[in-house]
Parts: structure tokens; C-alpha cells; sequence
């Protein structure tokens, strides 16, 4: 698929390009409109400590250029990438160097939440880190059966806690296998983590979707509970509905969207193109004219 010029040009839709400077050059300019960004250096499943290491290095460097660069951004980091699967002590040095990297500059780290194998993983490890670096994010699916009690947990701590549908394919046994009941579940969060109580704990909550439904509801709950537009914020990804942009903006509220780059795109872009069927029929059609 890489080197079809036609599927390229369809990654580089959801993907800035192969390099750092790539995803930096497209923060600039939604910087320069009024939007903020996470950064991803794409990368999952690492076979070796030494790719993991690298994977960390990459996530440093990028904080260094960011800070270089005064942009408003944030990276967004994948724990499977940093060596989950070699062990939680590999993963956990890892992350620990980049959390300690982005404390040092005032920068939130996002820790990306992946398939349901690592999900309690990833909150045990996010939980035990969460005192001593407070730069630390992370994030939950709305279509897991579960999240309702983890969202109770991450209220308790106080968590900047990011809200998704979820990307992986699940079991019906621990995800919600129809869409309506993942909205309903996804509109109940939306809700909890914008109550007084959950606000009271410093819970910073960011709503990642592209649903207008949903994003409506974020706005309706804020509005009800008088929650003020700096209290939380909306996410969203680099290629999906750059439409919202300017109305979100004009809205007063605060947008950050995620920039992914890299080689290592297989993965993320197939998880996009299965979300939306239409974008398959799209990409089979590039290829066939390409
Ligand atoms: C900033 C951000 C971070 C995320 N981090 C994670 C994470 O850590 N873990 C995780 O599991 N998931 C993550 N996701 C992905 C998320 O879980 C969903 O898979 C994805 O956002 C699609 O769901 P939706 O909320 O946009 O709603 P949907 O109901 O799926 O989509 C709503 C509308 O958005 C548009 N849209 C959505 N997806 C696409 C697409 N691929 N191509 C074109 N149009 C599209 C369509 O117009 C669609 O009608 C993240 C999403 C965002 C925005």
C-alpha cells in the first residue's frame, strides 16, 4: 500500500506525514487559528526494549521541539508503544521519562487508552504514576460495559481524563455492540464528568469525538451546570470534520486536534478507514483510478 502513490495520498488524509517536522508544520498552522493540538508519533506493539527506548526518545524529542517552537501542544502516547507488551517495568521507565520531560515544561502527556487486553494495564499504571507526575492524562472508551466504574475511580483522583467511543473491535460480552447504546453510554459520561462533583476534584475532562450529537450534548451539560468553556475541551482528529472547526471556535469553545506522523501509520489509518464504511469505498475507488 505504500508505495501505491493513490493509497498514499488517502493516508496522508489522516496522517501529516513521515516526519515530526510534518505533524509540526500542521500544528503551526491550527495554532495560528486558534486550535491546539496533540501530537502522535504513530507506533503500537513493539517487539523489542530497544524500539521501545526509541519510541521514547521520539516522544522527548518532540517535547523539546514543541517548547522550541512555543507551540500550544501536547503529545499523545500510546503505552504499547513505549513496551507494555516487554513488561510493565520497561513501559513504566519509559513513560516516567517522558511524564518527567513534559512536568519539566508544564506539558500534559496524554496516555492513549488501546484494544480491552490493556485496559486495566494502562489505568493501573496511570493511577500508580498519577501522584508523582500531575502531567499525566489518560483516557476511556465509552463502548466498554466498565467504564462507568472507571470514570468513578478517575473522579476520585482527580484525572484530566479524555472521553472516546472507542476504536478497537471488542466482544459484546465487555463492549456495548450496538452504536445506539455506545451514544447513550458516551452522552452519561459526557455528563458525569462535567458534574459539580466531578469538577470540585479538579477532573479536567476532554470530549474526543466528531458526533455532533454528542458534541451538542457536551455543550448542553457545560451550559446546565454553568460550567465555564475553560473547564473542559473538545478533541478531535486531523482529517475528520475540519468543518467543526470554525463553528466550535466561534462558540467560544477550546478545540485540540490530534496530529499523527510517522511511518508506522498501518494500524491507526486501518482503525479510521474501519470506523467509516464510506471511507472504504472511497479508498477502493482511489485505488482503482490510481
Ligand atoms: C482526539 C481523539 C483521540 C482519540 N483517542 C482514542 C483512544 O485513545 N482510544 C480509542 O480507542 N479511540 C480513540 N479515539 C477514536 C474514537 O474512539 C473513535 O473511534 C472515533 O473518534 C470515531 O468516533 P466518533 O466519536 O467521532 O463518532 P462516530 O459516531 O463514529 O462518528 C461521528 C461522525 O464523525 C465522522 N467520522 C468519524 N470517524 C470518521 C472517520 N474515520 N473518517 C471520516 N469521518 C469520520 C463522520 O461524519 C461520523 O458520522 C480518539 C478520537 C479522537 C477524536
Amino acid at each position: 500500500m505504500d508505495r501505491l502513490p493513490a493509497a498514499r495520498g488517502f493516508v496522508r488524509r489522516f496522517v501529516a506525514g513521515p516526519r515530526l517536522d510534518d505533524a509540526l508544520a500542521v500544528v503551526a498552522r491550527l495554532n495560528a487559528d486558534g486550535i491546539d493540538a496533540l501530537v502522535t508519533h504513530l507506533g503500537e506493539n513493539v517487539a523489542t526494549a530497544q524500539d521501545a527506548a526509541h519510541a521514547a526518545d521520539a516522544y522527548l524529542e518532540m517535547l523539546d521541539q514543541i517548547a522550541r517552537r512555543s507551540l500550544r501542544a501536547v503529545p499523545s502516547l500510546k503505552l504499547t508503544h513505549l513496551g507494555l507488551d516487554l513488561g510493565e517495568s520497561v513501559c513504566r521507565a519509559n513513560l516516567e521519562r517522558v511524564a518527567a520531560r513534559g512536568q519539566a515544561s508544564g506539558t500534559l502527556v496524554w496516555v492513549d487508552m488501546e484494544s480491552s487486553a490493556y485496559v486495566d494495564r494502562t489505568l493501573d499504571l496511570y493511577g500508580a504514576q498519577h501522584a508523582s507526575h500531575t502531567n499525566l492524562a489518560c483516557v476511556v472508551q465509552a463502548y466498554l460495559r466498565r467504564t462507568a466504574q472507571d470514570v468513578e475511580r478517575l473522579i476520585e483522583l482527580g484525572a484530566t481524563v479524555r472521553l472516546c467511543k472507542g476504536a478497537y473491535r471488542e466482544p459484546p460480552a465487555i463492549a456495548f455492540p450496538d452504536k445506539r447504546d455506545v451514544d447513550a453510554s458516551y452522552a452519561r459520561l459526557v455528563d458525569r464528568l462535567l458534574s459539580a462533583d466531578a469538577l470540585t476534584r479538579r477532573v479536567y475532562p476532554a470530549f474526543a469525538t466528531h458526533d455532533e450529537r454528542m458534541l451538542e450534548r457536551a455543550r448542553e451539560s457545560a451550559r446546565r451546570g454553568g460550567v465555564r468553556a475553560d473547564q473542559y475541551e473538545i478533541q478531535m482528529l486531523y482529517g475528520i470534520r475540519h468543518d467543526l472547526h470554525a463553528p466550535l471556535r466561534a462558540a467560544g469553545l477550546h478545540l485540540r486536534v490530534l496530529i499523527p506522523y510517522g511511518e508506522d501509520w498501518y494500524g491507526y489509518f486501518m482503525r479510521r478507514l474501519a470506523e467509516r464504511p464510506a471511507n472504504l469505498t472511497f479508498f477502493f475507488r482511489q485505488l482503482l483510478r490510481g
